[in-house]
């Protein structure tokens, strides 16, 4: 391959110094490529006027009219108001940044053309657009644009109009260029009537007038189809290389006497599910091999992972060998250290506890206990894949809740048990509930098993939604439970801007019900209290000293005491199906009837009411998922909180899923068949990846 070609510099575009560069990098953009291959993750329609009596909120629309009257509005921020009238209604525009040369502009009785995302007043019953961009003219305004405007996903010190000016430039020089080559082969191009590399690129960046508008707006123009295949392909052409460069070395391979372990089952005080006992029959063999397993374990919240995870420690170890079992975040680290300490000392495994709170002493004798191979099972949060840490013939790695890491974080644990040639077996576990076929795809590098079944016995939790005005009888009902020595779950609303706003937030909350509540024992837990502090509550939370327990979505993995029945979750509509689900499964664990009370604000969408019914009518995870996806276009399932996230370029999973099997059908044939082609198609779309600098 040609790498200087297709690491053509970005300097070499108009415009890109010192202060633009780093910004693209940041951007994930290293080379002139990169930037071709930026693609828009929607478009604008301005080449239509709507109506203002037909607009429609959250959507963008071109509007015209005329300035009716001009507002200075004094808040905490300087804004003007400006009323706008067509032949069909009326609307206010909201602008803050009143640069002179706007201002002066927006005079009664112009005509104005706007451009912007349609919202309303709190009354419901105006429509507003906030700063939107606008035309101004004493009579006729220019004509409307003939084609799309592409909307590119932007990070800090980037403008639309920045990438647009780059990207043109990217097209005129690569257009005839090698780099720029069609890397798909022309009968394959044929069959699906795909056009050329870059007429595909233009067409997706510079859509002309003769394109089809509703198929470009729907991702589904033949020259989306085109790159969107083509990327999935490079993206199947990556995973089996991640396999493969794992697969070439050597494991440990554990023993095929499981007396131990099965004496172990047999002691716990219920049966394994069928599920449990077939998902572990797949990774026992696995573990046989002395090629090193990379397998997924998937199973909805409540499936019981965890002894699945536990079973394979203790079956490590009795193969004479070291296992470590890393959770995303302390608290859950912890939990999983007093589980295994509970069900493995009286088996005398000793277990050593690692995280980066431990104190210096502690730290040092964890690390040389893990070294010397005195450890036989090592639970902790990422600190174990520190530099520190050495491992003694370290034969499993079990991750919890895997999409908190990323796969860079993986390969960091692999290349750690990477030593003498044999690498550590990984299995790895998510309670995401994936659609099978994505799940395929998106972990094409994994093995994978499914616990599809929950313990029986479980009683269905009992979900509502509620209305924030309902607060009095919740907390009633909350009394009443505690009454009972039940326990409660209270959910704060999340404030992403400000970890202390947060904190003093589940603060005040704690101390309203405690007032309220004052028989009870309230205690709370926040991201700005020392490891200690939460540990000490979690523990008396699980002993049952606590009787409600206030807390931000840190509970939301793992967390495991049975005796609490009520979770209340304020302000639920701000927050996914996913993790409303995933809070909900930390009730429902015992004997006891539960519930789950979804608290929202007033007023609410409907479409955020449709949403919320559905966790009022089903619990199964892998459903609601799917409705989840249905009700949003494209959901955060996968990790990518937003489109053009997530380490796709124009490609969207769940959007696209009708390409996944060609994808992969197509990658094994160009493996086969072309396997320098291969290379080069997966060298396109990954080399930045490789190279470290690109960020989900
Ligand atoms: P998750 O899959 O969400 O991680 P956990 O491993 O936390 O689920 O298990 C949930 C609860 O179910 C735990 O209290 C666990 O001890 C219990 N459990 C696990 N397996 C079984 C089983 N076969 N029968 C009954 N209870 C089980
Ligand atoms: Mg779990």
């Amino acid at each position: 391959m040609n790498t200087e070609l297709t690491h053509l510099s970005l300097s070499t575009l108009r415009g890109v110094g010192k202060q633009t560069l780093p910004r693209l990098h940041q951007a994930g953009l290293v080379s002139v490529l990169d930037v071709l291959l930026h693609c828009p993750i929607r478009y604008q329609d301005r080449t239509r006027l709507i109506p203002i009596a037909d607009l429609i909120p959250h959507q963008f629309a071109v509007i015209e009219g005329h300035i009716l009257s001009v507002r200075r509005v004094f808040g905490k921020k300087l804004t003007l108001h400006c009323e706008i009238e067509d032949v069909s209604g009326r609307l206010t525009a909201i602008f803050f940044h009143l640069h002179a040369g706007l201002s002066e502009r927006l005079m009664p009785g112009a005509v104005i053309r706007a451009y912007g995302d349609v919202g309303q007043d709190k009354s419901k019953k105006r429509f507003i657009l906030l700063h939107p961009a606008c035309e101004i003219a004493a009579e006729e305004l220019p004509p409307l644009d003939t084609c799309l405007t592409p909307v590119y996903p932007l990070s800090e010190g980037l403008t639309q109009s920045r990438l647009r000016g780059l990207i043109q430039q990217a097209i005129g020089i690569l257009e005839n260029h090698a780099a720029a080559m069609d890397l798909i082969p022309a009968a394959l191009r044929g069959q699906y009537a795909w056009p050329d590399f870059m007429t595909a690129v233009k067409c997706v960046h510079q859509p002309s007038i003769e394109d089809d508008v509703n198929a470009l707006l729907a991702f589904k123009h033949p020259a989306q189809e085109r790159l969107i295949a083509e990327e999935m392909i490079a993206h199947q052409l990556r995973l089996r290389r991640a396999r493969a460069r794992i697969a070439n070395f050597n494991s440990y391979r554990l023993s095929e006497n499981t007396d131990k372990l099965n004496h172990f089952i047999s002691t716990l005080p219920f049966p394994l599910t069928q599920a449990q006992k077939r998902v572990m029959q797949e990774i026992l063999l696995d573990l046989q091999s002395d090629k090193p397993m990379q397998r997924l374990l998937q199973g909805d919240v409540g499936a019981g992972k965890t002894l699945v995870a536990a079973c394979m420690l203790l079956q490590t170890v009795a193969s004479g060998y070291q296992a470590a079992f890393m959770a995303p975040t302390e608290l859950l680290a912890e939990q999983h250290y007093q589980q295994c300490e509970r069900w493995f000392k009286p088996l005398s495994v000793r277990i050593v506890f690692l995280t980066g709170k431990l104190g210096f002493p502690e730290r040092q004798e964890a690390l040389s206990r893990i070294a010397n191979g005195e450890a036989d099972i090592i639970v902790g949060t990422h600190a174990l894949f520190q530099q520190e840490v050495s491992f003694h013939q370290l034969a499993l790695v079990c991750i919890d809740e895997q999409h908190r890491f990323g796969v860079k974080q993986r390969a960091a644990l692999f290349d750690k048990g990477n030593l003498n040639a044999r690498v550590a077996h990984q299995l790895v576990m998510t309670a995401t509930p994936i659609p099978r076929t994505l799940a395929l795809v998106q972990y094409a590098d994994l093995d994978y098993s499914v616990l599809d079944e929950l313990p029986p016995g479980r009683i269905p939790i009992q979900s509502a939604v509620l209305s924030n005005t309902r607060r009095g009888s919740v907390i009633k009902r909350v009394h009443e439970l505690c009454q009972k020595g039940k326990q409660v779950y209270w959910v704060c609303p999340l404030i992403e801007s400000s970890e202390t706003l947060q904190a003093e937030n589940v603060a005040a909350i704690a101390a309203e019900l405690q007032t309220v509540l004052s028989d009870c024992c309230i205690g709370f837990i926040h991201g700005r209290l020392s490891s200690e502090e939460k540990n000490q509550t979690m523990r008396a939370f699980n002993k049952g000293a606590v009787d409600v327990l206030v807390a931000t979505t840190v509970i939301e993995v793992g967390v495991d005491v049975p005796n609490a029945v009520l979770m209340v979750i304020e302000n639920a509509e701000r927050m996914g199906l996913a993790q409303l689900h995933q809070l909900r499964g930390r009730v429902g664990r015992g004997r006891d009837p539960s519930f789950c009370i979804f608290l929202y604000q007033t007023p609410l969408s409907i479409p955020a009411k449709e949403r919320l019914a559905v966790l009022r009518e089903s619990q199964d995870g892998f459903h609601i998922a799917e409705r989840d996806l249905a009700l949003r276009g494209s959901g955060d399932l996968l990790g990518t909180r937003q489109a053009g996230a997530g380490g796709w370029r124009i490609a969207n999973p769940v959007r696209d899923s009708h390409w996944l099997i060609a994808a992969t059908q197509i990658a094994d044939n160009l493996l086969k068949e072309d396997s320098s082609l291969a290379e080069r198609l997966e060298g396109r779309w990954y080399q930045k990846a490789a190279a470290g600098s690109k960020t989900g």
